[in-house]
């Protein structure tokens, strides 16, 4: 058998991809991922036993929710500080211009709890 593994292509030069990074959805793939997703669940709506509740799938997912992968070989990386960040949805593999999103706000370093009249030096 010669199962050749193939892993994702580099999204420029189709090369083996070695680093990955994310992008935001285009406004197209983004309709067609809602498209989808809301077949998906008329489709388990019409195979759902009438006997029960209509399923509850929740709200649909919204834009902020999703990114789509974007693969570099060796010569159309990012820098590691790059790929720790969201791109834009028109983000194709170096030389990519987008402006990234800004990381994420680090969550703050809780107070520690004061302590009791007379623990302190002060
Ligand atoms: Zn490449
Ligand atoms: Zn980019």
């Amino acid at each position: 058998m010669t199962n050749q593994a193939t892993g994702p292509a580099c999204t420029r030069c189709s090369a083996p991809a070695v680093v990955h990074w994310t992008r935001r959805l285009t406004d197209d793939e983004f309709s067609a991922f809602v498209a989808l997703e809301q077949a998906r669940r008329d489709l388990e709506t019409a195979l759902a036993d009438p006997q029960n509740p209509p399923p509850d799938f929740g709200p649909l997912p919204a834009e902020a929710d999703n990114v789509r992968s974007v693969y570099g070989c060796a010569d159309h990386a990012v820098s590691l500080e790059a790929a720790s960040l969201v791109h834009e949805k028109t983000c194709t593999a170096p030389p990519c211009d987008c402006a990234p999103e800004p990381a994420p706000e680090p969550a703050p370093e809780p107070d520690p709890a004061p302590l009791p009249p007379g623990w302190t030096d002060a």
